[in-house]
């Protein structure tokens, strides 16, 4: 056949004729991206260079708003790409992402290392008090000086080229890293026999099904390692061999001496790590992250980490001694392990709370929460969701809603792809593929929401764990801050925020689904339609304390060896497994817990930067959403108007356009106060007696 324009046209260059302008995923192939990735570069570049070299005197809006102009190709094909390399990659994308990640170093570093740019930027701020500027305006100078000098604008020429070279490095391993990771997810699985399933549920195991047709094995039933099947697995499963063979595959991830082994990878980024932070002038990689975050200092980091892991230590080790107690009760002769943790305090919870998991996923059904997802936001900021059948989508399993504002206008679109498959990576997130702006009229955002949901069987709805359900919510409140964004300009857009503030908006949210207004509302039998009896939901929500000191040391630990990895010289780590056992031996790290990401599959911090040396984020930002969403609590109504509409003008539409400090000081009127996490965790109050 011959080539014609129509066959060699590529959509990603096009203009995409589909309602909103939204991406036409049925006709982006794997080798459109390149192509079109070298044309966002140089229109990009030639952009960038026509604002440095123009003639005119350096002003706001031919420097500052001419950048946040320019490279709208490179954002637009970015996000696409990215999508499908997290969401639904195969081995022809994961090969173009590698060398994407190159290009995408080598685009970036001359740009935010550009003197002549960088020279029309420092003028701008160095003037910035009589520019005559909006509160806005003023926010992005800042921003965007802080973040050309914090790359090396200003660093000498011999330095920028090592920085440059450094930055190419990192991207590579980055990409690295994640690909090893998502290497030895594929690549296991524990088939599930007749008598293999000793303690599991009919969801469970419809699920393991669905998991298995997903993989070419109709008809069997596997475990995968995502993360809700296995934590599931570990609860539940009654075989107590076969939970250490699924503890050991999952703890082992990333580290089994394969061409997937991520323990070089990590050497070698934290050693680059280190070269680049004392190129700018900082003793440490983390001292260089945290300079521009509302902890600014490692100690500061510390210190809260610190006050949260004495307490929860303390009552993980006061429920180890219980969960003992139970095994031997139960004639067992053998000593707690790691993967008897979750199934024996599973067997606490419901002998204590009388409460278990199994109970309540039927009232927890993907759409039910999914609606009560909707709803909160509908009583708390007006919005109004209605699917859409008509919008292109990646996979058939993603779903579209149309988002409308309190006056019916048209305001965002959410994308939800809810179930695990092998070609996702694990975790759950909150992305988009276009932000909100007006800064040349306006901009509707397309927002998504990713999560590994075990499906359900022969037409079965999903049903959700309470962990599940809360991730739903959590994520959906990120999604909330990118479709409520109300900004000028993009790059202050929706969760362009510092890392320790963009939980906030997320953990906050999570707060309405555990809360009986929302859940007598929404959590009905999936068969019956049955509201969820009020015994169950109080012994649910008493039940929701328990295990926090587990919950909380698996995850202090990891934030606490983020903090080493990248405070002590890189020197002190090339043995990732023994640095690893050693600060985990500091700290008095039960040897029953294990951490919630041990390093070789600590994508948060190793898959890139942005999370490096800020995993302790989500802690931070939980010390804000527990005090935050007292203000409900004590106007006595979770949906008080007032309160939802100071939210949502200083949290959720302000994104990046005002000091996080200052944006929950509006909402609050004060600063936080850390011991609502305490509290909320149930750290403060004494452990349970025996
Ligand atoms: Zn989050």
């Amino acid at each position: 056949m011959s080539e014609t324009p129509a066959t060699t046209s590529n959509p990603l260059l096009a203009a995409w004729q589909t309602p909103h302008q939204t991406p036409p995923f049925a006709e982006i192939q794997p080798e459109h991206f390149l192509p079109a990735f070298e044309q966002a570069f140089a229109d990009h570049a030639a952009e960038v260079a026509a604002i440095t070299h123009d003639p005119s005197v350096p002003d706001f809006d031919n420097t500052i708003t001419a950048l946040e102009r320019s490279g709208k190709l490179l954002t637009k094909v970015s996000a696409v790409f990215y999508d499908l390399v997290s969401a639904h990659s195969n081995p022809a994308i994961l090969e173009v992402d590698k060398e994407v990640s190159l290009r995408m170093a080598r685009h970036w570093s001359p740009i935010m290392m550009n003197a002549v740019l960088f020279g029309r930027i420092a003028l701008l701020h160095e003037n910035r008090a009589t520019l005559g500027l909006t509160a806005e305006q003023m926010r992005l100078l800042e921003r965007t000086y802080t973040r050309f000098h914090r790359s090396g604008a200003g660093l000498t020429d011999d330095a920028k080229k090592r920085m440059a070279e450094i930055n190419e490095r990192l991207a590579q391993l980055g990409t690295s890293f994640s690909h090893h990771l998502l290497g030895d997810e594929q690549d296991w699985f524990l088939e599930l026999g007749e008598h293999d399933r000793a303690g599991l549920s009919d969801s469970f195991v419809a699920a393991a099904k669905a998991a298995a047709e997903e993989r070419g094995m109709a008809g069997k039933a596997i475990v995968t390692l995502s993360r809700s099947f296995a934590e599931t697995f570990l609860k539940d499963s009654a075989r107590r061999d076969l939970r250490e063979k699924v503890y050991k595959a999952f703890v082992a991830r990333g580290n089994n001496g394969n061409a997937n082994d991520n323990n070089e990878v990590i050497v070698e980024i934290l050693a680059l790590r280190e070269e680049s932070a004392k190129l700018l002038g900082f003793p440490t990689f983390a001292a260089y992250r945290l300079e521009d975050s509302m902890a600014k200092t490692p100690e500061a980091v510390r210190g809260l980490l610190e006050r949260v892991w004495k307490p929860a230590r303390e009552r993980a080790l006061a429920d180890r001694d219980q969960l003992q107690q139970l095994i031997t009760q139960e004639g067992g002769n053998f000593q707690l392990a790691p993967w008897d943790w979750r199934y024996y305090a599973e067997k606490l919870r419901q002998a204590k709370a009388n409460f278990d998991d199994g109970a309540i996923k039927p009232y927890l059904a993907l759409d039910h929460m999914i609606e009560a997802a909707f709803d909160c936001a509908t009583r708390l900021f007006g919005i109004t969701f209605a699917e859409r059948k008509d919008i292109p989508v990646w996979h058939p399993d993603v779903r579209v809603w149309e988002v409308r504002g309190p006056d019916g206008q048209h305001k965002a679109l959410f994308y939800g792809d809810y179930f695990a498959r092998p070609s996702k990576r694990s975790g759950a997130w909150m992305t988009s593929l276009r932000d909100q702006q007006k800064l040349d009229g306006a901009v509707a955002p397309l927002i998504i929401n990713v999560c590994n949901f075990a499906k359900g069987a022969d037409g079965e709805p999903s049903l959700l764990s309470p962990d599940d359900a809360r991730t739903l919510f959590h994520e959906f409140g990120h999604g909330l801050h990118g479709m409520l964004s109300n900004v000028v300009y993009p790059s202050l857009s929706g969760t362009s925020v510092f890392t320790d503030f963009v939980e906030l908006p997320s953990q906050l949210y999570e707060h309405w689904q555990e809360r009986p207004e929302v859940l007598q509302k929404f959590a009905r039998h999936y068969q019956t339609g049955e509201p969820l009896p009020e015994d169950l939901l109080q012994r649910f929500l008493a039940a929701r304390k328990f295990n926090q000191g587990f919950a909380t040391v698996e995850f202090v630990a990891s934030a606490l060896l983020d903090l080493e990895f990248h405070t002590q010289p890189a020197s002190a780590s090339r043995d990732v497994g023994a640095f690893e056992q050693a600060e985990l031996k500091k700290i008095g790290m039960p040897d029953e817990i294990a951490m919630r990401h041990r390093p070789t599959q600590f994508g948060h911090i190793f898959t890139g930067d942005h999370y490096a040396a800020g995993y302790y984020s989500y802690m931070w930002s939980e010390v804000m959403d527990a005090d935050a969403f007292g203000a409900f609590e004590e106007a006595g109504d979770i949906f008080d108007p007032a309160t939802a509409k100071r939210l949502h003008d200083d949290i959720y539409s302000s994104g990046g356009s005002v000091d996080p400090e200052a944006a929950y000081v509006a909402f609050r009127g004060r600063e936080p106060e850390a011991d609502a996490l305490l509290r909320r965790r149930g750290l403060l109050e004494e452990p349970a007696a025996a």
